[in-house]
């Protein structure tokens, strides 16, 4: 039964607290008796009509601060292993060190990438073995973003990508960018940062995966940012490789430079 929300306000009994079932069809009524069997405290009473049966908020799940997991991870590189890294990845070391990007230990660790909320406070990490892809538990997911500090260079037009391989390849063609976990995480944290850049901030791009699930992520994105109706700043569009690659670690790998990334947001 802990699957099963409390409600405002119980259609039976008329008090808060009593539950619902998942499908809206049971009230789990802690008050009112009936001659049905009982289970635990309460008695179960089907009703006809669940839509005006309001629902309390699920509760807040604790963020957590990873900074201090993060710089262990992170220190981690100092050995060397950041040149394997940036090899595999495609990166420049400038970015995985911005990043804040580590090793979990010894030669069997997993490679990490901290997640950020709108601050650049570490609230999850990402960890990737091979093509394996998980996240220390109790994780967050956040954005990536310079953990130490803030972007080079202009902060005029954000970009938007998936993952932080993209993240960091944009950072190396000298653009201002921030990841996703994945097509669908990650949204508060990036409309709180648009937020807390709109002094200076002119233009946002989704940069998306060419694939259905990148697509569909980038348009509910997109509506969440033009719904919070940003003044003076302008939605720019959503861009994704132009030549077929799958995301813009692929593009670049396949020759593509700044201009044409440029070249795909006018005509975008
Ligand atoms: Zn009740």
């Amino acid at each position: 039964m802990t699957n099963w929300p409390r409600v405002k306000k119980c259609p039976i009994c008329g008090h808060a607290r009593c539950l619902i079932s998942p499908d809206g069809d049971c009230i789990k009524c802690y008050r009112v008796a009936n001659s049905g069997p009982t289970r635990g405290d309460g008695w179960f009473h089907r009703i006809d009509d669940h839509r005006k049966v309001e629902r309390m908020p699920r509760p807040q799940v604790l963020v957590q601060d990873m900074t201090s997991t993060a710089h262990l991870y992170h220190r981690n590189l100092l050995v060397g292993a950041g040149f394997e890294l940036a090899e595999i990845l495609g990166v420049t070391m400038e970015s995985l060190w911005m990043m804040g990007c580590g090793i979990t230990a010894g030669v069997d660790g997993a490679w990490s990438f901290p997640m950020c909320n709108e601050d650049g406070k570490v609230i999850g990490i990402r960890l990737r073995q091979g093509d394996s892809k998980w996240s220390v538990t109790g994780s967050t997911a956040g954005i990536f973003r310079p953990i130490k500090g803030w972007w080079k260079g202009s902060i005029e037009h954000l970009f938007i990508c998936e993952g932080p391989t993209d993240t960091m390849t944009m950072w190396d063609m000298g653009f201002l960018a921030v990841g996703r976990p994945s097509a669908n995480s990650g949204n508060q944290y990036i409309l709180k940062l648009i937020e807390r850049m709109r002094e200076y901030l002119q233009t946002v791009t989704v940069f998306c995966d060419a694939d259905q699930a990148g697509r569909d992520g980038a348009e509910r994105l997109k509506e969440m940012i033009l719904n919070s109706a940003f003044d003076g700043i302008l939605f720019r569009g959503i861009i994704e490789p132009t030549d077929g690659s799958n995301d813009v670690r692929e593009w670049v790998a396949n020759g593509a430079t700044k201009e044409d990334v440029e070249r795909a947001v006018k005509n975008g």
